[in-house]
Order: C-alpha cells, then sequence, then structure tokens
C-alpha cells in the first residue's frame, strides 16, 4: 500500500495536491475518500481528504505557500491535535524544495515476526518493514525467509533471517538472542505460527492434537518467555517508550464449533494467556494485544488431511476471503500506535463470513 516507503523517499510537490474545496490529496491508499467531521473527532490518515466543521484545515497546492495553504502541514497537525483528532506526530516534513518526506512510524525499532515464511507472518513483516522496524524474520522454511529477506531490502528495509522450529524451547530462546544480536534491540514481537488441524474428536489423531499444541501454544509461550525481558527494557529506554506483544488468535478464539475443538482450544487459551498477561505488564508500557483474523487465504488449510480439508473448502467456496494483507494492517494499527493507547483486540472476519 504505502507509495513513499522510506523516509528518504520524496514525493513530489505534485503528488500533494489540493482537492476543489482546498483539501490535501495525495496519492496514498486512502486517495479518493473523504473523512468529514462535524464535531471535531475522528482520525486523520494520510491520503484522506481531511475537513473539519466544514472548514478548511489543509490545503496543499504549493506546499511551500502559505497564501494556499493557509496552515503548513505540522501547524495542521498541531491544529489537529488540538482538537483530539491527530493521534501521532507529523508523519511529513517540507524540504526546501517545496517537497513531502514521509517518516515512518516505527523507523528504529525492531520486530521480530514468528511464521514469517508464509502468509499472515510474510505479510505482516512487510507491513513493519515498510513502517521503518527492522524484522528479524522466523520460521523453519529458510529458503522462503530468503526470499522474503530480499524483497523487503530490494524496497530498502532490514530483515534477517532467523529459522528455527519454536516447538523447541531452546531454539526459540536462541532464535530471540540471534535477533537481538543482529539487529541490536527488540520492540515488537508477533506471535503468528500457528497450525489447524480438525475434524471430530471422536477418532483424531493425537498427533495432531499433540502439534497444535506445540506450535500454537507452547511455542508462542517460549518466544514470548524469552522475548519480555527485551521488551521490558525496550519499553523504559526507547524515544517511543513502548514495546509490543501481538498474538494472531483466531475467530476460534472467540467462537468454539464442532470439529475445531483443539484448534479452539488453544485459541482460547492464546486468548486468556494475552488478557493475562496485558494486565501483568501494561504498567510497564509493554502492550499485549490479540488479534483475531477469520477466514484468511494462506497456507493454512493446506495442513488439513484428505477428506477434512474437502470440507473446509466447500464451507468456504462462496466467501471472498481476507487476504494477508488485512491481518498485516491490523498488526500495523496496533504497533504504531502512540503509547498512551493500546489497542487490546482486533477482530477481523471476512465480510460474508458468519462464523
Ligand atoms: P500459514 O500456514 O501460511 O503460516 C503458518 C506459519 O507458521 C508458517 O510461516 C510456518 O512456517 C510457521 N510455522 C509452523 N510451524 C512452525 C514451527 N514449529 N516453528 C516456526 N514456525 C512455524 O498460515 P497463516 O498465515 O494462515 O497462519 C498464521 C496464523 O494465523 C496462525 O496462528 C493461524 O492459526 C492464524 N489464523 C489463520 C487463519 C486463516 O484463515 N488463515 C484464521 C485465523 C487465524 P514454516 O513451515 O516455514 O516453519
Amino acid at each position: 500500500m504505502p507509495i513513499a516507503r522510506r523516509r528518504t523517499d520524496v514525493l513530489p510537490a505534485g503528488s500533494v495536491r489540493a482537492g476543489k474545496r482546498g483539501e490535501m490529496i495525495t496519492e496514498q491508499g486512502f486517495a479518493g475518500t473523504t473523512a468529514h467531521n462535524s464535531g471535531g473527532g475522528g482520525t486523520a490518515s494520510a491520503g484522506l481528504r481531511i475537513r473539519l466543521g466544514g472548514g478548511l484545515l489543509h490545503r496543499h497546492g504549493d506546499v511551500t505557500d502559505r497564501r494556499h495553504c493557509g496552515r503548513a502541514p505540522q501547524d495542521t497537525v498541531r491544529s489537529l491535535t488540538a482538537q483530539g483528532v491527530a493521534t501521532r506526530p507529523p508523519r511529513t516534513s517540507t524540504t526546501h524544495e517545496g517537497k513531502i518526506t514521509m517518516t515512518m512510524r516505527l523507523e528504529g525499532t525492531v520486530a521480530l515476526v514468528t511464521g514469517a515464511s508464509s502468509g499472515i507472518g510474510a505479510a505482516t513483516a512487510r507491513s513493519l518493514a515498510a513502517e521503518g522496524a527492522a524484522v528479524a524474520l522466523l520460521a523453519r522454511r529458510r529458503d522462503r525467509l530468503e526470499e522474503l529477506a530480499g524483497a523487503i531490502r530490494a524496497d530498502g528495509g532490514t530483515a534477517i533471517v532467523v529459522d528455527a522450529d519454536i516447538t523447541d524451547r531452546q531454539q526459540a530462546e536462541e532464535a530471540v538472542e540471534r535477533a537481538v544480536s543482529e539487529l541490536g534491540r527488540l520492540d515488537t514481537v508477533v506471535n503468528n505460527a500457528g497450525l489447524m488441524h480438525i475434524g471430530p474428536v471422536v477418532d483424531a489423531l493425537s498427533v495432531d492434537w499433540d502439534q497444535m499444541l506445540q506450535i500454537n501454544v507452547q511455542g508462542l509461550l517460549y518466544v514470548t518467555r524469552a522475548a519480555l525481558p527485551l521488551l521490558l527494557r525496550a519499553a523504559h529506554d526507547s524515544p517511543r517508550g513502548v514495546a509490543d506483544v501481538v498474538n494472531i488468535s483466531s475467530t476460534a478464539g472467540r467462537v468454539a464449533r464442532p470439529g475445531t475443538a483443539v484448534y479452539n482450544l488453544t485459541k482460547f487459551g492464546v486468548n486468556g494467556f494475552t488478557e493475562a498477561l496485558r494486565q501483568e505488564v501494561m504498567q510497564k508500557r509493554v502492550r499485549v494485544s490479540v488479534v483475531e483474523p477469520g477466514t484468511v487465504d494462506t497456507e493454512l488449510s493446506s495442513h488439513i488431511r484428505d477428506g477434512l480439508r474437502q470440507a473446509v473448502e466447500a464451507q468456504v467456496k462462496d466467501l471472498e476471503l481476507l487476504r494477508p494483507e488485512d491481518i498485516a494492517d491490523a498488526v500495523s494499527y496496533i504497533v504504531t500506535r502512540d503509547r498512551r493507547v493500546a489497542v487490546n483486540e482486533i477482530l477481523v472476519r471476512a465480510a460474508e463470513q458468519t462464523w
């Protein structure tokens, strides 16, 4: 989504233009949408046309020209902030050539993403890297991780590969250590690696249960335990003054259904653990959050056994599935908030999904 991905990216003045009624329009993801607000509340995002109470807040014919602007960008943000609207420091600044540079919100931070070799984890790693975080990519398939790291670096980001099996406590701990020794610190952990086997409890294969418990629960615990002291330190000494754990649960962490009993058990467990840990470390400014995806188009169902997989595919065949990037957006939203804001839980269903 982001057009200006690196801090050094410069949008030509022409990519920010004045709308008919004087709104600022940038050529970004939300271009074409308009945020109207008569009461002064609401959020101003890059690429939205921004009007408050019908009054002009921001005009951008030439961003350096105050005759056209009414207010310069940073004045505008201060004004929005004063009205309780903008919750972030300015993301843009104006160069003497009248161009706009984008500042990334996670610059200087380090994120570890488990299960980064595919699906939601890969999309999340890219999204965090686009916000300026250096990312440690953790999973078992090294070739996939190398490919993703290459793509992130090609976009100007920083990524390292940490291949490990997090069901092995020692490997999980060493993976966290490697991330920190190579990248210097740890501000964000996304516990995403997971597995779903389904089927009735009667006649279930206990090896399927064991695997789910080992990855969805124990792996998450091992990584979190190893990372927490580092996150507490980051929250204490970083300029942002906050660190994050984001656990990827599921709608199955909120709604139990026949055929997914043990997957439900693991994801309800993740939700419970998340909430308890949140309360333990919140005073130290480590935020602990949970994201609960609905049905996402990933490799997750490829691990389901033949016969059962077809049943799942039939259930979702008419559904427009979520994309991994939809979940990555939720994670990015959580970890880019100001330290005073804790978004504890986000449930993201496919629009037509009932469960
Ligand atoms: P994918 O199968 O695409 O991704 C799973 C990831 O977990 C892979 O990168 C895999 O990498 C990694 N992984 C699995 N086992 C281990 C292990 N022992 N050690 C380290 N990494 C491991 O599926 P999704 O992206 O869909 O799943 C991500 C998370 O989202 C899971 O927790 C899942 O439960 C959850 N979720 C997914 C939904 C969906 O519809 N897709 C819905 C709700 C929740 P590798 O094999 O290389 O080790």
